[in-house]
Protein backbone atom coordinates (compact mmCIF):
# COMPACT_ATOMS: atom_id res chain seq x y z
CA UNK A 1 0.00 0.00 0.00
CA UNK A 2 1.10 3.78 -1.03
CA UNK A 3 1.90 5.88 1.83
CA UNK A 4 -0.79 8.01 -0.29
CA UNK A 5 -3.47 5.14 -0.29
CA UNK A 6 -3.06 4.96 3.56
CA UNK A 7 -3.44 8.42 4.31
CA UNK A 8 -7.04 8.06 1.68
CA UNK A 9 -7.88 5.48 3.92
CA UNK A 10 -8.04 7.03 7.28
CA UNK A 11 -9.41 10.18 5.91
CA UNK A 12 -12.10 8.11 4.63
CA UNK A 13 -12.49 6.34 7.85
CA UNK A 14 -12.20 9.51 9.79
CA UNK A 15 -15.01 11.34 7.60
CA UNK A 16 -16.57 7.97 8.19
CA UNK A 17 -16.91 8.64 12.24
CA UNK A 18 -17.97 11.83 12.09
CA UNK A 19 -21.04 10.97 9.97
CA UNK A 20 -21.92 8.28 12.19
CA UNK A 21 -21.83 10.43 15.03
CA UNK A 22 -24.03 13.26 12.91
CA UNK A 23 -26.52 11.18 12.17
CA UNK A 24 -27.06 9.64 15.35
CA UNK A 25 -27.59 12.56 16.97
CA UNK A 26 -29.58 14.09 14.14
CA UNK A 27 -31.87 10.73 14.85
CA UNK A 28 -31.90 10.88 18.56
CA UNK A 29 -32.46 14.65 19.11
CA UNK A 30 -29.60 15.25 21.49
CA UNK A 31 -26.52 12.50 22.52
CA UNK A 32 -24.00 13.09 25.27
CA UNK A 33 -20.02 11.47 24.93
CA UNK A 34 -20.96 8.46 26.84
CA UNK A 35 -23.49 7.76 24.85
CA UNK A 36 -22.32 7.93 21.57
CA UNK A 37 -19.18 5.79 23.11
CA UNK A 38 -21.49 3.17 23.92
CA UNK A 39 -22.98 3.19 20.83
CA UNK A 40 -20.20 3.54 18.31
CA UNK A 41 -18.18 1.70 19.91
CA UNK A 42 -15.54 4.45 19.29
CA UNK A 43 -13.33 5.37 22.62
CA UNK A 44 -14.35 8.09 24.71
CA UNK A 45 -11.66 9.98 23.72
CA UNK A 46 -12.34 9.82 20.22
CA UNK A 47 -15.47 10.78 20.67
CA UNK A 48 -14.80 13.71 22.37
CA UNK A 49 -12.13 14.66 19.39
CA UNK A 50 -14.92 14.35 16.82
CA UNK A 51 -17.05 16.32 18.73
CA UNK A 52 -14.76 19.39 19.15
CA UNK A 53 -14.32 18.93 15.17
CA UNK A 54 -17.78 19.31 14.55
CA UNK A 55 -19.05 21.81 16.90
CA UNK A 56 -15.57 23.42 14.86
CA UNK A 57 -17.26 23.23 11.83
CA UNK A 58 -20.38 24.67 13.56
CA UNK A 59 -22.43 21.48 12.60
CA UNK A 60 -23.43 20.52 16.63
CA UNK A 61 -23.54 22.64 19.28
CA UNK A 62 -23.44 22.23 22.62
CA UNK A 63 -27.54 21.29 24.24
CA UNK A 64 -28.20 21.61 27.86
CA UNK A 65 -26.89 19.12 30.75
CA UNK A 66 -28.80 16.03 30.77
CA UNK A 67 -29.21 14.23 34.02
CA UNK A 68 -27.35 10.78 34.29
CA UNK A 69 -27.95 7.90 36.73
CA UNK A 70 -26.39 8.79 39.49
CA UNK A 71 -27.38 12.16 39.73
CA UNK A 72 -24.48 13.50 37.38
CA UNK A 73 -24.96 16.12 35.26
CA UNK A 74 -23.55 15.24 31.43
CA UNK A 75 -23.20 17.90 28.56
CA UNK A 76 -25.24 16.85 25.65
CA UNK A 77 -24.67 17.75 22.28
CA UNK A 78 -27.56 18.42 19.48
CA UNK A 79 -27.34 19.11 15.90
CA UNK A 80 -26.69 22.84 14.68
CA UNK A 81 -30.17 23.84 13.15
CA UNK A 82 -29.53 26.89 11.47
CA UNK A 83 -26.41 25.39 9.80
CA UNK A 84 -28.15 25.35 6.73
CA UNK A 85 -31.76 25.14 5.49
CA UNK A 86 -33.52 22.85 3.05
CA UNK A 87 -36.77 23.59 0.95
CA UNK A 88 -39.69 20.45 0.80
CA UNK A 89 -42.42 20.65 -1.76
CA UNK A 90 -45.18 17.94 -1.15
CA UNK A 91 -47.28 17.91 -4.20
CA UNK A 92 -50.91 16.71 -3.73
CA UNK A 93 -54.03 16.20 -5.41
CA UNK A 94 -55.99 18.53 -3.01
CA UNK A 95 -53.21 20.41 -1.59
CA UNK A 96 -49.76 21.51 -2.28
CA UNK A 97 -47.41 22.46 -0.11
CA UNK A 98 -43.87 24.28 0.20
CA UNK A 99 -41.71 25.12 3.17
CA UNK A 100 -38.50 26.22 4.06
CA UNK A 101 -37.05 24.61 7.08
CA UNK A 102 -34.08 24.37 9.80
CA UNK A 103 -31.83 21.04 10.17
CA UNK A 104 -33.77 19.66 13.35
CA UNK A 105 -37.43 19.23 10.60
CA UNK A 106 -38.65 22.63 12.12
CA UNK A 107 -40.86 24.88 9.36
CA UNK A 108 -39.48 28.54 9.18
CA UNK A 109 -41.65 29.60 6.65
CA UNK A 110 -44.68 27.91 4.39
CA UNK A 111 -46.74 28.45 1.48
CA UNK A 112 -50.02 26.10 0.84
CA UNK A 113 -51.69 26.01 -2.32
CA UNK A 114 -55.36 24.49 -3.11
CA UNK A 115 -55.54 22.55 -5.81
CA UNK A 116 -59.25 23.24 -6.67
CA UNK A 117 -58.44 25.73 -9.43
CA UNK A 118 -57.76 24.63 -12.71
CA UNK A 119 -54.38 24.97 -14.33
CA UNK A 120 -54.55 25.97 -18.45
CA UNK A 121 -50.94 24.00 -18.49
CA UNK A 122 -48.30 22.29 -16.89
CA UNK A 123 -45.95 25.56 -17.16
CA UNK A 124 -48.26 27.56 -14.65
CA UNK A 125 -48.45 24.95 -11.99
CA UNK A 126 -44.77 25.37 -12.54
CA UNK A 127 -44.65 28.82 -12.24
CA UNK A 128 -46.46 28.40 -9.26
CA UNK A 129 -44.00 26.37 -7.51
CA UNK A 130 -40.78 28.36 -8.23
CA UNK A 131 -42.59 31.39 -7.28
CA UNK A 132 -43.33 29.58 -4.22
CA UNK A 133 -40.25 28.98 -3.53
CA UNK A 134 -38.77 32.20 -3.60
CA UNK A 135 -41.71 33.33 -1.57
CA UNK A 136 -40.51 30.72 1.32
CA UNK A 137 -37.06 32.19 0.89
CA UNK A 138 -38.24 35.77 1.14
CA UNK A 139 -40.42 35.40 4.41
CA UNK A 140 -37.95 33.67 6.24
CA UNK A 141 -35.02 35.95 5.90
CA UNK A 142 -32.59 33.28 5.29
CA UNK A 143 -29.67 33.87 2.74
CA UNK A 144 -29.33 31.27 -0.90
CA UNK A 145 -26.15 30.75 0.18
CA UNK A 146 -27.48 28.53 3.47
CA UNK A 147 -29.82 26.60 1.27
CA UNK A 148 -29.10 23.07 0.38
CA UNK A 149 -31.36 22.56 -2.13
CA UNK A 150 -35.00 21.30 -2.94
CA UNK A 151 -36.44 18.03 -1.83
CA UNK A 152 -39.87 17.49 -3.68
CA UNK A 153 -42.53 14.45 -2.92
CA UNK A 154 -44.87 13.83 -6.33
CA UNK A 155 -47.27 11.45 -7.07
CA UNK A 156 -45.87 7.94 -8.60
CA UNK A 157 -44.51 6.65 -10.90
CA UNK A 158 -41.52 8.62 -10.93
CA UNK A 159 -38.03 8.08 -13.16
CA UNK A 160 -35.92 8.94 -10.52
CA UNK A 161 -32.87 8.50 -12.26
CA UNK A 162 -33.79 11.98 -14.87
CA UNK A 163 -36.26 13.06 -12.15
CA UNK A 164 -39.54 13.05 -14.43
CA UNK A 165 -43.01 12.48 -12.64
CA UNK A 166 -44.40 9.44 -15.43
CA UNK A 167 -48.36 9.31 -15.38
CA UNK A 168 -49.61 9.68 -11.71
CA UNK A 169 -53.24 8.24 -12.33
CA UNK A 170 -55.27 10.89 -10.43
CA UNK A 171 -53.00 14.39 -11.46
CA UNK A 172 -53.11 14.10 -15.37
CA UNK A 173 -51.43 17.35 -15.57
CA UNK A 174 -48.03 15.82 -14.32
CA UNK A 175 -47.58 13.82 -16.93
CA UNK A 176 -43.75 13.48 -18.14
CA UNK A 177 -42.49 16.51 -16.58
CA UNK A 178 -39.09 16.84 -15.92
CA UNK A 179 -39.60 18.34 -12.81
CA UNK A 180 -36.00 18.07 -11.55
CA UNK A 181 -34.44 19.62 -14.83
CA UNK A 182 -36.98 22.70 -14.57
CA UNK A 183 -36.74 23.43 -10.85
CA UNK A 184 -33.02 23.13 -10.65
CA UNK A 185 -32.64 25.70 -13.86
CA UNK A 186 -34.74 28.34 -12.59
CA UNK A 187 -33.87 28.16 -9.32
CA UNK A 188 -29.78 26.90 -9.10
CA UNK A 189 -30.32 24.81 -6.42
CA UNK A 190 -30.18 20.74 -6.42
CA UNK A 191 -33.46 18.89 -6.16
CA UNK A 192 -34.43 15.40 -5.59
CA UNK A 193 -37.87 14.13 -6.39
CA UNK A 194 -38.98 11.11 -5.05
CA UNK A 195 -42.46 9.65 -4.74
CA UNK A 196 -45.06 11.92 -2.56
CA UNK A 197 -45.67 8.31 0.17
CA UNK A 198 -41.50 7.69 0.26
CA UNK A 199 -41.59 11.30 1.61
CA UNK A 200 -43.90 10.88 3.92
CA UNK A 201 -42.48 8.02 5.34
CA UNK A 202 -39.11 9.91 5.92
CA UNK A 203 -41.09 12.63 7.46
CA UNK A 204 -42.75 10.53 9.79
CA UNK A 205 -39.66 8.35 10.68
CA UNK A 206 -37.34 11.49 11.18
CA UNK A 207 -39.81 14.11 12.65
CA UNK A 208 -42.52 11.61 13.92
CA UNK A 209 -43.04 9.78 16.71
CA UNK A 210 -41.66 6.95 15.13
CA UNK A 211 -38.40 8.83 15.99
CA UNK A 212 -37.09 5.53 18.31
CA UNK A 213 -37.59 3.36 15.02
CA UNK A 214 -35.12 2.03 12.20
CA UNK A 215 -37.61 0.40 9.61
CA UNK A 216 -40.80 2.22 9.82
CA UNK A 217 -43.62 1.39 7.32
CA UNK A 218 -46.39 4.38 6.14
CA UNK A 219 -49.58 3.05 4.88
CA UNK A 220 -51.53 6.15 3.49
CA UNK A 221 -55.39 5.26 3.17
CA UNK A 222 -56.46 8.32 1.10
CA UNK A 223 -58.01 8.42 -2.04
CA UNK A 224 -55.85 6.19 -3.56
CA UNK A 225 -53.33 3.61 -1.27
CA UNK A 226 -49.85 3.54 -1.56
CA UNK A 227 -47.02 3.19 1.11
CA UNK A 228 -43.53 4.33 1.64
CA UNK A 229 -40.79 1.46 3.50
CA UNK A 230 -38.07 3.01 5.23
CA UNK A 231 -35.34 0.13 6.04
CA UNK A 232 -32.31 0.34 8.28
CA UNK A 233 -32.80 4.36 8.07
CA UNK A 234 -32.97 4.04 4.25
CA UNK A 235 -35.72 4.96 1.61
CA UNK A 236 -36.51 1.51 -0.18
CA UNK A 237 -37.68 2.54 -3.68
CA UNK A 238 -36.82 -0.73 -4.95
CA UNK A 239 -34.98 -1.86 -8.26
CA UNK A 240 -37.23 0.27 -10.69
CA UNK A 241 -38.73 2.57 -8.35
CA UNK A 242 -41.94 1.28 -7.79
CA UNK A 243 -41.40 -0.48 -4.54
CA UNK A 244 -44.37 -0.12 -1.77
CA UNK A 245 -46.73 -0.01 -4.57
CA UNK A 246 -49.03 -1.70 -1.52
CA UNK A 247 -52.48 -0.18 -3.17
CA UNK A 248 -51.87 -2.67 -6.01
CA UNK A 249 -51.62 -5.91 -4.16
CA UNK A 250 -54.19 -8.38 -4.62
CA UNK A 251 -57.01 -9.22 -1.37
CA UNK A 252 -59.79 -10.92 -3.29
CA UNK A 253 -58.56 -12.15 -6.70
CA UNK A 254 -62.63 -12.05 -8.15
CA UNK A 255 -62.94 -8.59 -6.97
CA UNK A 256 -63.54 -5.32 -8.62
CA UNK A 257 -61.53 -4.43 -11.07
CA UNK A 258 -58.51 -1.75 -10.42
CA UNK A 259 -57.74 0.82 -12.71
CA UNK A 260 -54.50 -0.66 -12.83
CA UNK A 261 -56.08 -3.23 -15.12
CA UNK A 262 -56.15 -6.44 -12.81
CA UNK A 263 -58.85 -7.48 -10.44
CA UNK A 264 -59.11 -7.01 -6.61
CA UNK A 265 -56.36 -4.34 -5.66
CA UNK A 266 -56.85 -3.22 -2.20
CA UNK A 267 -57.25 -0.16 -4.13
CA UNK A 268 -60.00 -1.46 -6.01
CA UNK A 269 -61.87 -2.32 -2.12
CA UNK A 270 -59.82 -0.17 0.11
CA UNK A 271 -59.13 3.05 -1.42
CA UNK A 272 -61.49 6.65 -0.76
CA UNK A 273 -62.72 5.91 -4.54
CA UNK A 274 -63.79 2.26 -3.99
CA UNK A 275 -65.79 3.78 -1.31
CA UNK A 276 -67.21 6.08 -3.10
CA UNK A 277 -67.77 3.75 -5.81
CA UNK A 278 -69.58 1.34 -3.70
CA UNK A 279 -71.92 3.71 -1.49
CA UNK A 280 -72.65 5.06 -4.64
CA UNK A 281 -74.10 1.38 -6.17
CA UNK A 282 -75.50 0.55 -3.25
CA UNK A 283 -77.90 3.67 -3.31
CA UNK A 284 -78.82 2.68 -6.49
CA UNK A 285 -81.47 0.48 -4.11
CA UNK A 286 -82.17 2.83 -1.41
CA UNK A 287 -84.37 5.34 -2.29
CA UNK A 288 -85.20 6.80 1.21
CA UNK A 289 -81.26 7.30 1.94
CA UNK A 290 -80.66 10.81 2.25
CA UNK A 291 -77.95 10.93 -0.32
CA UNK A 292 -79.88 8.82 -2.58
CA UNK A 293 -80.13 11.66 -5.09
CA UNK A 294 -76.63 12.95 -5.25
CA UNK A 295 -75.88 8.95 -5.89
CA UNK A 296 -73.58 9.99 -8.53
CA UNK A 297 -71.92 12.61 -7.75
CA UNK A 298 -70.70 11.93 -3.85
CA UNK A 299 -67.70 13.05 -3.28
CA UNK A 300 -65.32 11.90 -0.09
CA UNK A 301 -67.22 14.52 1.96
CA UNK A 302 -70.27 13.00 1.63
CA UNK A 303 -69.26 9.44 3.52
CA UNK A 304 -67.61 11.08 6.35
CA UNK A 305 -70.55 13.33 7.18
CA UNK A 306 -73.09 10.38 7.03
CA UNK A 307 -70.83 8.51 9.54
CA UNK A 308 -70.70 10.93 11.77
CA UNK A 309 -74.47 10.76 11.45
CA UNK A 310 -74.13 6.84 12.54
CA UNK A 311 -75.85 6.33 9.07
CA UNK A 312 -75.52 2.38 8.75
CA UNK A 313 -74.98 1.87 4.95
CA UNK A 314 -71.75 4.01 5.06
CA UNK A 315 -70.31 2.78 8.09
CA UNK A 316 -70.73 -0.54 6.78
CA UNK A 317 -68.93 0.28 3.04
CA UNK A 318 -65.98 1.61 5.89
CA UNK A 319 -65.91 -1.22 7.83
CA UNK A 320 -65.82 -3.54 4.88
CA UNK A 321 -62.73 -0.97 3.42
CA UNK A 322 -60.83 -1.61 7.04
CA UNK A 323 -61.72 -5.00 6.97
CA UNK A 324 -59.95 -5.59 3.80
CA UNK A 325 -56.91 -2.77 4.44
CA UNK A 326 -56.32 -5.01 8.20
CA UNK A 327 -55.46 -8.09 6.40
CA UNK A 328 -52.77 -6.11 4.04
CA UNK A 329 -51.26 -4.89 6.66
CA UNK A 330 -51.34 -8.30 8.29
CA UNK A 331 -49.38 -9.37 4.86
CA UNK A 332 -47.02 -6.18 5.13
CA UNK A 333 -46.48 -7.27 8.38
CA UNK A 334 -45.13 -10.60 8.02
CA UNK A 335 -42.88 -9.54 5.10
CA UNK A 336 -40.83 -6.77 6.49
CA UNK A 337 -41.72 -7.42 9.87
CA UNK A 338 -41.10 -3.02 10.91
CA UNK A 339 -40.43 -1.80 14.05
CA UNK A 340 -43.32 0.52 13.28
CA UNK A 341 -46.51 1.08 10.81
CA UNK A 342 -47.87 4.49 10.68
CA UNK A 343 -50.57 5.37 9.14
CA UNK A 344 -52.55 8.49 8.04
CA UNK A 345 -54.38 9.69 4.64
CA UNK A 346 -58.02 10.97 4.63
CA UNK A 347 -59.67 8.06 5.41
CA UNK A 348 -57.67 7.34 8.40
CA UNK A 349 -57.78 10.95 9.61
CA UNK A 350 -61.69 11.65 8.81
CA UNK A 351 -63.62 8.08 10.35
CA UNK A 352 -61.58 7.31 13.88
CA UNK A 353 -63.36 3.74 13.92
CA UNK A 354 -60.95 2.66 10.38
CA UNK A 355 -57.92 2.72 12.33
CA UNK A 356 -59.24 0.56 15.11
CA UNK A 357 -60.26 -2.49 12.49
CA UNK A 358 -57.50 -1.75 10.79
CA UNK A 359 -55.66 -2.79 14.15
CA UNK A 360 -57.62 -5.44 15.25
CA UNK A 361 -57.69 -7.30 12.27
CA UNK A 362 -54.16 -7.23 11.59
CA UNK A 363 -52.99 -8.27 15.33
CA UNK A 364 -55.18 -11.38 14.96
CA UNK A 365 -53.48 -12.18 11.49
CA UNK A 366 -50.01 -11.21 11.41
CA UNK A 367 -47.41 -14.22 12.43
CA UNK A 368 -46.48 -13.35 16.30
CA UNK A 369 -43.00 -12.25 17.33
CA UNK A 370 -41.42 -11.20 20.20
CA UNK A 371 -42.06 -7.89 20.29
CA UNK A 372 -45.18 -5.84 19.21
CA UNK A 373 -45.07 -4.16 15.88
CA UNK A 374 -45.92 -0.80 17.20
CA UNK A 375 -49.06 0.57 14.82
CA UNK A 376 -49.69 4.53 14.88
CA UNK A 377 -51.74 6.94 13.23
CA UNK A 378 -49.85 10.15 11.73
CA UNK A 379 -49.16 12.92 14.29
CA UNK A 380 -47.49 15.03 11.69
CA UNK A 381 -50.72 14.35 8.99
CA UNK A 382 -50.42 16.51 6.15
CA UNK A 383 -46.99 18.24 7.13
CA UNK A 384 -45.00 15.18 7.05
CA UNK A 385 -44.75 15.35 3.44
CA UNK A 386 -43.23 18.73 2.92
CA UNK A 387 -40.89 17.69 6.28
CA UNK A 388 -39.92 14.34 4.75
CA UNK A 389 -39.12 16.04 1.49
CA UNK A 390 -36.83 18.94 3.14
CA UNK A 391 -35.37 15.94 4.92
CA UNK A 392 -34.47 14.05 1.57
CA UNK A 393 -32.28 17.48 1.60
CA UNK A 394 -30.68 17.25 4.66
CA UNK A 395 -30.40 13.30 4.29
CA UNK A 396 -28.08 13.79 1.10
CA UNK A 397 -26.13 16.59 3.11
CA UNK A 398 -25.37 14.43 6.05
CA UNK A 399 -24.30 11.35 4.05
CA UNK A 400 -22.48 12.89 1.11
CA UNK A 401 -21.92 16.71 1.20
CA UNK A 402 -20.68 17.16 4.47
CA UNK A 403 -17.59 15.59 3.39
CA UNK A 404 -16.84 18.99 1.47
CA UNK A 405 -17.35 20.73 4.96
CA UNK A 406 -14.77 18.06 6.40
CA UNK A 407 -12.34 19.09 4.27
CA UNK A 408 -12.01 22.55 6.04
CA UNK A 409 -11.13 20.57 9.07
ZN1 LIG B 1 -54.46 -2.30 -9.07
Amino acid sequence: MTEQNNQNNQVQLKNYNRRTVLNYIRKNGTATKAGLASVTGLTFMAIKKILAELEELNLVRNDQMETTGVGRKAVSYAINENYRYSIGIHINKFVTGVVLMNLQGQVIARENYSMDKEFSGQNEFVDMLIRAVNLVIESSGIGRDKILGIGVGAPGPIDYENGIILTPPNMPILNYLPLREILEENTGFPVFISKDTNVIAFGEYWCGEAKDCNTLVYVDVDMGIGSGLIIDGKLNIGANGVAGEFGHITVDINGPLCNCGNKGCLEAVSSGIAVLKTLSRQLDKEEKHPLYHKRNELVIEDVFEMAKKKDMLTMSILNQSAFYMGVAVSSLINILDPEIVVMGGILIQRYPMYFDIVKDVADQRKVKGAKENRMLISSLKESAGVIGAGEIVADNFFNKRVNDVFMKN
